[in-house]
């Protein structure tokens, strides 16, 4: 294996390309040959590298300067004096004070923040994913190569089992639970789905491991499908994420062409392949019943329950489907084991959490800290606070399904047994962060127009309840509101919950409920008084007529 001097790493996200990193990248291969420096610095794209405002950027390694954004006018100098003399251009660094994911985790190393603790996030931004040759470097494959090697399928449920591994796609089922109802489910084929659908607004978590790190998504899969006895998986990835795709098609062919999946992996008798599937930019494909339909070709609908996927999945098959952050920790936890695993985290919530942090805060990105960190330590250390500083008001956790925590809940610990008993949901990772001129009326008429227009249609409860929790909100943000309307949005929220089938419909009353609760006597104000203390809503405008009740 050939050993270079210096690494040179640039950031191939979506924003990234958009701003010209395949030139950049172009231009340092042409640089470094010209500067006869091929034989010692190395060039490569990686994923995400975690900062979301300057774009490209690029790290050198070993000693990790970060600069950016770097355009191709910039490229000559950074190989001439940093590559070839020795001597970093300040004037070209990324600022300090701004950095965050990967590059916070690199300063955190040397002691300026700190430090995040990656396990899912341990490659992406470092590795190529177009290489699995660079994969199998940092430890990839490893972890199948022990399954096929040394473990039976029930030590491998066991080991997951015992690491306490819970989903991460927002419900927190135990990972290996699931795992063994698929195990014992009868059938003559099974399969293995891994849900990369991530359509919630602000989650971009699962898209920077597909695009960083594709392999370990493969491999987990893999290792799930010896364990549940599988011999077919799909990835359903969301139709938008067309990089994340590219480098998940690629990233089979060459584990296809290592021996990796396909017949006979590792040279035993075990067989499994993997198809890519594109969603098609419909929510509700996210609900595990409705991927299922959309697979099969049929209109994305979410099934009536049960029967439940582990026993009737795809085409009526027992059927094992996970989150791409709930399989990213598989490798990881077979390669080190449960009691590794277990160190990180609460005792009933183990493990490491990746959030996408953003709103009215310093430093936006994404960052996996282990379970049980507060939200108070997650603006205070890894948002740099909040932005001008205005007051923390309130957050929204995990996307539009998720709860509305105000200041009095961010000492909670967020785990799921902490959140859960606080009344509270953690969702599937997005941490809006919002300050004191946010409204809370507008926040909860956006997210019920979300649902309504993501509402797949087929039970009346979440098709007319979303339609009318969002007229009465906008109604409320144009000072036409009544004292009755809250009662009347506290049980389309009640009915909502109870009566939806899927949990579009029972969560999309999660925000009337948490706003009433913790912010009522700012809702009532729009009613009462006619103004809005955020100043946000545009009272007393005309506002059309209920398609309800019109
Ligand atoms: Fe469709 Fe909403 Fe019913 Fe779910 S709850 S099945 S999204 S109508």
């Amino acid at each position: 294996m050939k050993v270079f001097r210096s690494m040179v790493l640039v950031s191939s996200d979506p924003q990234s390309m958009l701003h010209g990193a395949e030139e950049v990248f172009q231009r340092f291969q042409a640089e470094i040959k010209a500067f006869g420096l091929e034989d010692e610095v190395t060039v490569s794209m990686v994923g995400d590298i975690g900062r979301h405002d300057v774009f490209p950027l690029v790290i050198i390694y070993p000693e990790a300067v970060t600069y950016g954004p770097v355009g191709v006018d910039q490229v000559h100098a950074i190989v001439e004096e940093h590559l070839y003399k020795g001597r970093v251009i300040p004037e070209f660094q990324a600022s300090v004070r701004e950095l965050s994911g990967r590059i916070a985790w690199l300063n955190a190393r040397k002691g300026t923040v700190p430090a995040e603790q990656r396990i899912v996030l341990e490659r992406a931004g470092l590795i190529d994913p177009t290489s699995i040759e660079d994969y199998i470097l940092h430890d990839g494959y490893a972890a199948l190569g022990k399954v096929l090697t040394e473990m039976t399928p029930m030590d491998v449920i066991g080991e997951i089992q015992k690491s306490g591994l819970k989903g991460r796609g927002g419900a927190g089922f135990p990972t290996g639970l699931k795992w063994s109802f698929v195990s014992k489910a009868n059938g003559d084929k099974k399969y293995v789905i891994c849900n990369a659908d991530e359509s919630e607004p602000g989650t971009f978590k699962d898209r920077v491991i597909l695009e960083g790190d594709p392999f370990s998504i493969l491999e987990a899969m893999t290792i799930a499908a010896f364990a549940v006895g599988a011999d077919e998986g799909y990835i359903y990835v969301r139709g938008e994420y067309a990089l994340a795709q590219e480098r998940l098609i690629q990233a089979i062919e060459q584990a296809k062409e290592y021996g990796f999946l396909g017949k006979g992996i590792f040279g035993t008798s075990f067989n499994f392949d993997i198809h890519v599937h594109s969603g098609a930019g419909a929510y509700i494909c996210g609900e595990e019943t409705a991927l299922l339909e959309s697979i099969e070709g049929k209109r994305g609908e979410p099934r009536i329950r049960p029967p439940y996927p582990t026993t009737h999945g795809l085409w009526g098959k027992p059927t094992l489907i996970n989150n791409v952050e709930t399989l990213a920790n598989v490798p990881a936890i077979i390669r080190h084991g449960a009691e590794w695993y277990r160190q990180f985290g609460t005792p009933s919530s183990p493990g490491t959490k990746v959030y996408t942090v953003l709103g009215n805060v310093n430093v936006t990105g994404l960052i996996e800290v282990p379970m049980g960190i507060t939200l108070r330590e997650v603006i205070a250390i890894y948002a740099r606070g909040m932005k001008n500083n205005r007051a923390f008001k309130l957050a929204q956790t995990g996307g539009s399904s998720g709860s509305v925590i105000p200041a009095s809940l961010q000492d909670t610990p967020m785990d799921f047994d902490s959140y859960a008993r606080a009344g509270v949901s953690l969702g599937s990772g997005a941490l809006l962060i919002c300050d004191e001129d946010t409204c809370v009326v507008d926040l909860a008429r956006v997210l019920l127009n979300f649902f309504r227009r993501e509402s797949c249609g087929k039970c009346t409860p979440c098709r007319v309840g979303t339609e009318r929790a969002w007229y009465l909100l906008k109604r409320i943000s144009e000072g036409q509101g009544a004292l009755k309307d809250l009662e009347e949005l506290l049980d389309l929220s009640d009915n909502l919950y109870q009566l939806s089938n899927c949990g579009l419909g029972q969560t999309a009353g999660t925000p009337i409920r948490d706003i009433l609760k913790h912010f009522r006597a700012e809702v009532e104000a729009h009613i009462r008084l006619g103004v809005c203390p955020a100043g946000v809503c545009p009272m007393h405008e005309e506002i059309p007529a209920s398609p309800v009740i019109a």
